[in-house]
């Protein structure tokens, strides 16, 4: 069977699901604040243009307003200084964002620590497990902070949130072939990463080697430590440096995946996880 055919018949029979890793959007959507002196964010805001009215008889809609980064959102390069003369995200290639993920879990040492690190002694103990980070793939760290996502205190939760420490956002950065990082929590960054050696490393060294960020991830529970393949949809803001994203996930049930090899008992079927009808494909 065609490729493509073979891969509409398995979403349709739910071989492959497809997982929503997109955290809603909506005025109460946490952003970023920053120290009081610096520009801020505008967190998402909406204006009725008519709702069959006389502004409209016939039409209902909105204009919007929000930051580049408010919500799950993309990260470009010339996010950062470091990456100032790289891409901005109109200018990333379509094939850079549908990429495979390996998903690395450390809910049980954020839990523990609200300002857990990530070290890359943990990277490389998470390979030994369950292979070499692959080339061109997104590493999606998973910290449970989305199960705080309907309490912004509990999310934001005083700017204490998990991050990358310094040496191993530099090595995921400069030394491994992944494309970028994935987070749960309201920015690639830890919420104390001000303070480090190397301030911001996840933006400074990511964004520095032409990498990408994305950011509010949620249901990385639903994903396999690998075989995952991740959509992303950043809008083509010319010049722009980051834009809100609409993220899924195309993940293949059954024997093992396909992309690994890994046995199906470290990522066991999970009892809500919701397959397409054949319905909802027509
Ligand atoms: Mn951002």
């Amino acid at each position: 069977m065609p490729l493509l055919s073979e891969l509409v018949a398995s979403m349709a029979s739910g071989a492959v699901k497809v997982i929503d890793l997109t955290a809603p959007l909506h005025e109460d959507t946490s952003v970023i604040s920053l120290p009081p002196e610096r520009g801020q964010p505008w967190p998402f805001q909406r204006e009725v243009i008519s709702r069959y009215d006389a502004a409209g008889p016939e039409v209902y809609w909105y204009n919007i307003r929000m930051s580049e980064h408010t919500g799950t959102h993309f990260d470009a390069p010339i996010h950062w200084i470091s990456g100032r003369d790289r891409e901005d995200i109109a200018s990333i290639a379509p094939s850079r964002l549908i990429r495979p993920a390996v998903v690395l879990d450390f809910k049980a040492e954020a839990a523990q620590d609200a300002d857990f690190l990530l070290t890359q002694a943990h990277v490389e103990r998470w390979c030994e497990d369950h292979g070499a980070l692959p080339d061109g793939a997104w590493l999606l760290y998973r910290t449970g902070w989305a199960d705080r996502r309907l309490d912004a205190q509990a999310f934001m939760n005083g700017n204490h949130w998990p991050g990358v420490d310094p040496g191993c956002a530099r090595w995921l950065a400069e030394e491994t072939g992944i494309i970028g990082i994935g987070v749960e929590t309201v920015g690639t960054d830890a919420g104390q990463a001000a303070t480090l050696s190397q301030p911001f490393p996840c933006h400074w060294y990511f964004q520095g080697a032409g990498k990408y960020g994305i950011t509010q991830l949620q249901n990385l529970d639903s994903l396999p430590p690998r075989g995952a393949v991740i959509v992303t949809s950043p809008l083509p803001i010319v010049g722009g440096t980051g834009s809100p994203s609409r993220i899924l996930a195309l993940v293949e049930e059954g024997d093992g995946y396909s992309l690994s090899g890994t046995p199906n008992s470290l990522h066991p079927k999970r009892p809500d996880s919701t397959s397409l009808s054949s319905e909802a494909e027509v």
